[in-house]
C-alpha cells in the first residue's frame, strides 16, 4: 500500500534564516505519519530530528522537534547503554536459570502456571490471552519469553532469586531508565518545533 503525501507545510528553521518542511503522509489503511525535512544548511549541521513516541488516551502519538546534535547523540548513547545492560542481564539469567525455570512449572497445570506468573491475574496477561499464547507457540516458548526485561522481575520473584548481584544489576538498569527518561524529557523541552 502506498503512502500519499500532502503538500509540504513550510516552517521557519531554528536559526530563522531558512526553512524546514513538514509533509503529512497517509495510506489507505488510515495510517498517518509525518516527514520532516531540514532545508537550511546551517541548521542541518547543528540540529537533528528528535522524535518521541507516547500514548495519549490509547492513541499512539509521536512528538517531533529539532534538537542540537550533541543532545541527540548523548540521548542515543544512554539508550544504547540501557539496552545493552538489559540484554546482558537477560542473557546471564537465561543461562543460569533457564532449566530451573522450565522445571519449576513442569508438573503444574496451565492455570496454576498462569496464576503464579501473574500473581493471580494482577499482571499481564489475562488467563485467556495466556492460553492463546500457549496454543500459538508452546508453553516452553512462553516461559522462555520471560527472559526479557522487564519480565526478568517475574523470574526473580517466582524462583525467589536471592543472589544480590542480580538485584544490583536490576537496580542499575532502573537508574539508567530514569536517566534516559530525564534526558528525553529535557530534549523534548529544548526541541524547536
Ligand atoms: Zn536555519
Amino acid at each position: 500500500m502506498s503512502w500519499e503525501e500532502s503538500a509540504p507545510s513550510k516552517r521557519n528553521c531554528p536559526c530563522g534564516i531558512g526553512l524546514y518542511l513538514v509533509i503529512d503522509r497517509s495510506d489507505d489503511w488510515g495510517r498517518h505519519d509525518e516527514r520532516w525535512e531540514m532545508h537550511c544548511s546551517a541548521c542541518r549541521e547543528e540540529y537533528g530530528l528528535f522524535s518521541q513516541h507516547y500514548n495519549r488516551k490509547g492513541m499512539s502519538c509521536t512528538f517531533r522537534g529539532w534538537v542540537r546534535k550533541e543532545i541527540i547523540d548523548d540521548l542515543h548513547a544512554t539508550f544504547v547503554r540501557l539496552e545493552t545492560a538489559k540484554k546482558k542481564l537477560a542473557d546471564r539469567m537465561y543461562s543460569r536459570f533457564r532449566s530451573v525455570w522450565i522445571d519449576h512449572f513442569h508438573r503444574k497445570t496451565k492455570k496454576a502456571t498462569w496464576s503464579e506468573l501473574t500473581e493471580n491475574g494482577k499482571r499481564y496477561p489475562s488467563l485467556s490471552t495466556f492460553y492463546t499464547h500457549v496454543r500459538e507457540s508452546s508453553l516452553d516458548d512462553v516461559l522462555e519469553g520471560y527472559f526479557r526485561y522487564p519480565s526478568l522481575q517475574t523470574v526473580i520473584r517466582v524462583l525467589k532469586v536471592r543472589d544480590s548481584d542480580f538485584h544490583a544489576k536490576l537496580a542499575e538498569i532502573g537508574a539508567l531508565e530514569k536517566e534516559h527518561e530525564t534526558k528525553e524529557s529535557r530534549a523534548r523541552q529544548l526541541a524547536f518545533v
